[in-house]
């Protein structure tokens, strides 16, 4: 009898606590854009690589994120395979002269890296924001702790 009154409160928490919650690609997409992966309208970055210490919209902080190297890791492995293969057909299908390519390829790669940079790392917070690594997971449980206190004594 006791064990199924504590199991009913439990459940009736989490369903309450579902609310904060944003699924992992809409919030990957809101961050690939330089959006608040929470709500869409504040900016993420303050300056190229900086993320902003919370969003200017909704609050939702930003300074535990810890995508430390993986956003390089995942533009290194992205730009590799695209270069590689224009590398590679350029040089089975036209045949281009050799100042050709050492003109093109290290220009290309460092624009394309320098695009890709800011974006993927925007991305990698969202997906931590969604998966509540890093500190995301015990701000949003107290964000709805507060919530849920606030409609209890609303109503
Ligand atoms: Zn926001």
């Amino acid at each position: 009898m006791f064990w199924g009154l504590r199991m009913s409160l439990t459940i009736e928490t989490t369903s309450t606590a579902m609310t904060e919650e944003v699924k992992a690609i809409p919030a990957m997409k809101r961050g690939f854009l330089g959006h608040c992966p929470a709500c869409d309208r504040g900016r993420l970055f303050r300056r190229f690589l900086k993320v902003v210490d919370h969003c200017e919209a909704c609050g939702t902080e930003f300074h535990h994120h810890r995508a430390d190297d993986l956003p390089p890791y995942i533009v290194i492995f992205i730009v590799g395979h695209l270069i590689g293969y224009g590398i590679l057909m350029t040089e089975t299908k036209l045949e281009m002269p050799m100042w050709v390519h050492l003109a093109l390829w290290p220009a290309l790669t460092l624009i394309l890296c320098l695009a890709l940079l800011q974006p993927v790392k925007g991305a990698v917070v969202g997906l931590q924001y969604a998966l509540g690594m890093h500190g995301f997971g015990a701000a949003r449980n107290q964000k709805n702790a507060s919530l849920e206190k606030e409609h209890q004594i609303e109503s």
